[in-house]
């Protein structure tokens, strides 16, 4: 079966170029230059995934994003943004309100379709249980008994350390805000800085010694465990 694709993105050349590239690799594609064309195409009939640029004209891609996974019948569509490189604090925010991931232009269409690719994938995998334990090559993390062991060593770490490891590796190649993490730290609305999280991470890298490079940086945005 193929998979459908919605595509929003103004610039005429950028649309052509990915819209040939996702034909070609099977996607069934829709493609529009408009946030408003793209609400009425996703009403016609829900795409499986939507690549949304983020600036275009009239309502932009942030806006396009909170209304889309603020209506329920929606909000499960996976949002692969396509975002400029200084568009930082919109690809945060675009991944608080609940888009799947980003691409930063220019881009390679290869590194698109994979990226679409993978999120699918991703889609259909079950995130393990809370309770399910996690094994990383050297690295593994016992929810049930909140215990982390390198190479069979135990690691003592603080509960938020645990929370956020644990967090992160349930979804591996997820992107995390410092803000998701100290949600998912703390629960919702705490009112921590986010910049404990960075202090947190580089308690957390240190403790974990030759496993500390699983938890990959993400400028500018946040933090994921690699895959
Ligand atoms: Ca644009």
């Amino acid at each position: 079966m193929k998979h459908s694709v919605l595509l929003v993105e103004d610039e005429h050349d950028i649309r052509e170029l990915l819209e040939y590239n996702l034909t070609r690799d099977g996607f069934n594609v829709r493609a529009v230059g408009t946030g408003e064309q793209a609400l009425s195409q996703v009403n016609a009939a829900a795409p499986d995934l939507i690549l949304l640029d983020l600036m275009l004209p009239g309502m932009d891609g942030l806006q396009v994003c909170r209304k889309l996974k603020s209506d329920s019948s929606t909000a499960n569509i996976p949002i692969v943004m396509l975002t400029a490189k200084d568009e930082e604090s919109d690809i945060v925010t675009g991944l608080e309100l609940g888009a799947d991931d980003y691409v930063t232009k220019p881009f390679s269409p290869k590194v698109v379709v994979a990226r679409a690719r993978a999120i699918l994938r991703r889609k259909n995998e079950p995130i393990p249980g809370e309770e399910e334990v996690l094994n990383f090559d050297q690295l593994t993390i016992h929810p049930g008994r909140r215990e982390v062991s390198v190479a069979g060593e135990a690691i003592e770490l603080t509960n938020s350390e645990f929370r956020i490891l644990h967090h992160m590796a349930r979804r591996p190649g997820w992107v995390f805000s410092r803000y998701q993490l100290v949600d998912a730290v703390h629960g919702e609305k705490h009112a921590v800085s986010d910049r404990s999280v960075d202090v947190m991470i580089v308690g957390l890298r240190r403790k974990l010694g030759e496993c500390g490079n699983y938890i990959e940086t993400v400028r500018g945005v946040g933090y994921r465990f690699r895959v």
